[in-house]
């Protein structure tokens, strides 16, 4: 049976910024929960191998959301695993109805509430999907052992993705619609020194092939001199961005022209009381440093906001 949850905070999402958010909030001795519908630890968790985040070396990527999530919760973070639909106010306090009917109420609400992959949009990618076409290296590039595996993109994703699948398959082919990366050079320069790797520039996917049941060939054009050919593939893995997870906010929030969140310097929104955090909201990088540092600021802005509305209704009340 559906009910009504008051916390003194409610965050949306359990990715990094989301737990340090949570983190953060219950040291402060607020009752804090997270609802995540899948596993915590959002992105991070489908990415390999992590190298950028200050202190680890390297570490898998579900090993490092594994670790957010059980640290926050030593602190007293709850983290149910719930489907938040619809983010609205009422009053001082800000809600989160969840697909189970259960509505979870607080005065202070984070979004941290990431991305989803962008499709390619291209004839075969949805009939295909789960059947050689995929957005999650870690997820099922052992499925594809010994194959040859096309990825899609010319940012960090695809490049470091397109790097890890070669751990199975016998050939990776990055297919790129320019002729430069956007991705960091590091992570290129490992890719461009992985024998297995190879890029095929200025070239876009027209459409993902099969035989009903498995994709067997990529149709590509040439950008540039408009030439057709075909890439007999097993696998084809798309990372060409992001768009940002907001349709639960009934609120008018302030969004940039890629629908990104727009926030001030306490990550709070153009609604007060409603913060955002790591990859939902508007800014220059996305990294896990990023939103770790979003979910820090996220909380303590709360903390304020909370401080503010409990000294009110005091000087009320006295
Ligand atoms: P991204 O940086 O936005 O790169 C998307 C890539 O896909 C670009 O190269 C873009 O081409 C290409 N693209 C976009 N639309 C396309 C289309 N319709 N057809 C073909 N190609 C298309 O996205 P991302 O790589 O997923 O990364 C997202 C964010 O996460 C970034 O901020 C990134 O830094 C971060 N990230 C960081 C790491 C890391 O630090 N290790 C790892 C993964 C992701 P153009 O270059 O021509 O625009």
């Amino acid at each position: 049976m559906s009910e009504i949850k008051d916390y003194d905070v409610v965050i949306v999402g359990g990715g990094p910024g989301g737990l340090c958010a949570g983190l953060y909030a219950a040291r402060a001795e607020r009752n804090v929960v997270c609802l995540e519908k899948y596993l915590p630890g959002g992105q991070i968790a489908v990415t390999g191998e992590v190298e950028d985040y200050i202190g680890f070396e390297s570490i898998q990527g579900s090993e490092l959301g594994m670790k957010f999530a059980e640290h926050a919760k030593k602190f007293g973070l709850k983290i149910e695993m719930e489907e938040v639909e619809e983010v609205y106010c009422e009053g001082d306090y800000r809600l989160a109805k969840c697909a189970s009917g259960n509505i979870y109420r607080a005065k202070a609400l984070i979004l941290s509430t990431g991305g989803t992959p962008v499709k390619l949009g291209v004839e075969g990618e949805q009939k295909y999907s789960g059947k050689g076409v995929s957005y999650c290296a870690i997820c099922d590039g052992a499925f594809f052992r010994n194959q040859v595996i096309a990825v899609v993109g010319g940012g960090d994703a695809a490049v470091e993705e397109g790097a890890f699948l070669t751990k199975f398959a016998s050939k990776v082919y990055i297919i790129h619609r320019r002729d430069e990366l956007r991705a960091q050079k590091i992570i290129q320069q490992r890719a461009f020194d992985n024998d297995k790797v190879e890029f095929i520039w200025d070239t876009v996917v027209e459409s993902i092939n099969g035989d009903g049941t498995k994709v067997s060939d990529l149709t590509l054009k040439n950008v540039k001199t408009g030439e057709s050919s075909k890439l007999e593939v097993g696998a084809i893995f798309v990372y060409i961005g992001f768009y940002p997870n907001t349709s639960m906010v009934k609120e008018k929030l302030n969004t940039d022209e890629g629908g990104y969140i727009v926030t001030d310097f306490k990550m709070e929104t153009s609604v007060p009381g409603i913060f955002a955090c790591g990859d939902v909201r508007s800014q220059l990088v996305r990294q896990v440093t990023n939103a770790v540092g979003d979910g820090t600021t996220a909380a303590v802005a709360a903390e304020k906001r909370l401080e503010a509305l409990e000294d009110k209704e005091a000087s009320r009340v006295g």
